[in-house]
């Protein structure tokens, strides 16, 4: 994620000081100061009635062509579980509900920065999946066939989210 050289404000060119305990730039003239905040992701582990996981094949940037479990930014003004069950319905037409939190986790991604990722569990009724263009591929697999999940994070939610189940 590149960084603000000029005020976003008035234009100024910014300077490093430290501010609140860490490095940080800031306008001398009207006193903005960039602070970094992580984005918020939202994440569905999502199960069909068979408990088998969905897991979906991204046609996009970061982990383009990888396995993943759905899921993308939350937006303004959304709570965290409806932008899971939104992001879910925009990439696979699935309509699921919440069945619990897995967890929430932080990670620096290259081209986001920051990420706080809220991870549900989310369960689905009627697993007609209909892709749209992020996904190349989408289905719904029993544990010891998924396909290879290689995005360390979406390897631990799911490793939670199976060591939970078994708590049950
Ligand atoms: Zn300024």
């Amino acid at each position: 994620m590149r960084s603000y050289t000029y005020c976003p404000i008035c234009g100024n060119r910014l300077e490093g000081a430290r501010i609140d305990g860490r490095q940080r730039m800031f306008c001398p003239v009207c006193a903005w100061v960039h602070y970094i905040n992580p984005l918020p992701v939202a994440l569905a582990y999502t199960v069909n009635r068979e408990n088998k996981l969905l897991v979906v094949r991204r046609a996009q940037e970061p982990a383009l062509n990888e396995w993943a479990l759905p899921g993308g930014f939350i937006e303004a003004g959304e709570e965290p579980h409806e932008g899971c069950l939104r992001e879910l319905m925009e990439e696979t037409a699935l309509n699921g509900r919440i069945d619990r939190l897995i967890g929430i986790y932080h990670r620096e991604v290259e081209m986001y920065g920051s990420l706080l990722v809220v991870a549900y569990r989310v369960i689905v009724d009627d697993d007609t999946i209909a892709i749209n263009n992020e996904l190349f591929d989408a289905g719904f697999y029993p544990h010891h066939l998924i396909p290879e999940v290689r995005i360390p994070l979406h390897i631990q939610i799911i490793s939670d989210a199976k060591e939970s189940e078994t708590l049950l």
